[in-house]
């Protein structure tokens, strides 16, 4: 009985050490969104930040990928009200300046890591792609190379890649690349038999999962249907990471995410894949802890 009882006990401290993370947690996101807001405030009119609603603890992370090449619609998304997740691809000519812009304006970035495709054009991916025929050694001296050409990255994600993210020895070296040098993957889904997620926990970094593409046809009904979407799919999930792109969709992306935003803040906060990642990380810590005999 006694065994039991101190069993139960440390369940429960460890249970309520999770709990108290995950509060510290959102309440840090929250304030992060309130502090962001007030940086901002000069400079635009920024949304109210959503009392805390603890019952749902929803949250949306909008990541926008394709910066690093003064790229349409560049100015209209760091401008947005929102804290978003900006993908900048290396060795481009406005890399450096668009991931130090985004920084500053309280966005997180990432590298947009070029990745070989199926199918599409050489000219599409940019320079320092990731190619199945590379050998190991050039594959972890391009990675390394990104990461250093892109300031403030704490992550990266996939640009392209329906054939590189389906390749276990590829992957595995991308992702040790990765944990070595502190940053998450967003695995960008272009491929449904993407390795990222198995090959991220064999390898142990965390990953995340795009949920939508909010812009994959550039017209701007689809882009509202994505965006309507996205509100459906908080009605039932806890978290939605969702995609747009700066480019040819750029400007009627950012039109659109302006306009939703309100709508969308009422169901979530919005956070960085960050805030994600650490969340994932005390879920894991939980119920790692916890026995369940
Ligand atoms: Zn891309």
């Amino acid at each position: 009985m006694l065994k039991i009882m101190r069993k139960l006990r440390g369940a429960w401290r460890k249970c309520a050490f999770i709990s108290t993370a995950l509060f510290v947690l959102w309440a840090a996101a929250v304030a992060d969104g309130a502090a962001w807001a007030a940086g901002r405030d000069e400079i635009h009119n920024p949304l109210p930040v959503q009392p805390l609603d603890l019952v749902s603890g929803r949250t949306a992370a909008v990541v926008i990928d394709d910066f690093g090449n003064n790229m349409t619609g560049t100015e209209e998304m760091l401008n947005l009200p929102i804290p978003l997740t900006v993908a900048v691809m290396p060795f481009l000519p406005s890399t450096k300046q668009d991931a130090e812009r985004a920084h500053q304006r309280g966005h997180e970035v990432i590298v947009h890591m070029p990745m070989e495709p199926i199918s599409g054009k050489a000219s599409w991916l940019g320079p320092g792609a990731i190619l199945t025929g590379l050998s190991d050694e050039e594959i972890i001296r391009r990675v390394n190379a990104a990461i250093d050409e892109v300031p403030h990255a704490v992550g990266m994600n996939n640009h392209m890649g329906s054939k590189a993210t389906a390749d276990r020895r590829v992957m595995r070296l991308v992702l040790k690349v990765c944990k070595e040098r502190g940053l998450y993957f967003l695995d960008s889904r272009t491929n449904s038999r993407s390795v990222i997620s198995e090959v991220g926990k064999e390898v142990g970094i965390p990953i995340v999962q795009n949920h939508l593409f909010l812009d994959d046809v550039y017209k701007v009904s689809h882009i509202v249907k994505q965006c309507r979407l996205l509100e459906a799919h908080l009605d039932r999930h806890n978290a939605c990471v969702t995609i747009g792109h700066v480019g040819k969709p750029g400007l009627k992306t950012a039109e659109a995410l302006r306009q939703y935003a309100p709508r969308i803040s009422k169901k979530a906060v919005f956070v960085h894949i960050s805030y994600l990642v650490k969340k994932q990380q005390l879920q894991e810590l939980d119920s790692k802890s916890i026995p369940t005999n």
